[in-house]
């Protein structure tokens, strides 16, 4: 399952951190683009599972999507892609490439020094 091997490996990130910090991690950030088929409920769980009596045990994941983002061909704006909305927010132009989704990314870990 997707979100367990991301949990794993968050989970391992974080540890790693906080043994070199020899610190209590309190919380983390992370994100994503919007076409990664991660469920934060799923992930939080499984976090959750496989953090129990380690040091990452009742730490909080937040989880920020990214919206997609567009480019456009006729003026090479760069705009944030939306179904509803589906024209340069700049010249109006209606052609354009979308950009990669953005990666997962652990964006901060605050720790907490006993
Ligand atoms: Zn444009």
């Amino acid at each position: 399952m997707h979100e367990t091997m991301v949990a794993e490996s968050l989970l391992a990130t974080i540890s790693a951190e906080a043994v070199k910090q020899n610190a209590k991690p309190i919380s983390a950030k992370i994100s994503c683009g919007m076409l990664n088929a991660l469920n934060d409920e799923v992930l939080c769980f499984a976090f959750e599972a496989i953090a129990k009596g380690a040091v990452c045990e009742g730490m909080k994941l937040e989880i920020e999507h990214k919206p997609i983002q567009g480019q456009c061909k006729k003026c090479g704006e760069e705009f944030e892609f939306e179904f509803s909305r589906v024209n340069c927010s700049k010249c109006g132009g209606d052609q354009f490439d979308l950009l990669p989704d953005a990666p997962l990314l652990l964006e901060t870990i605050e720790l907490e020094t006993e």
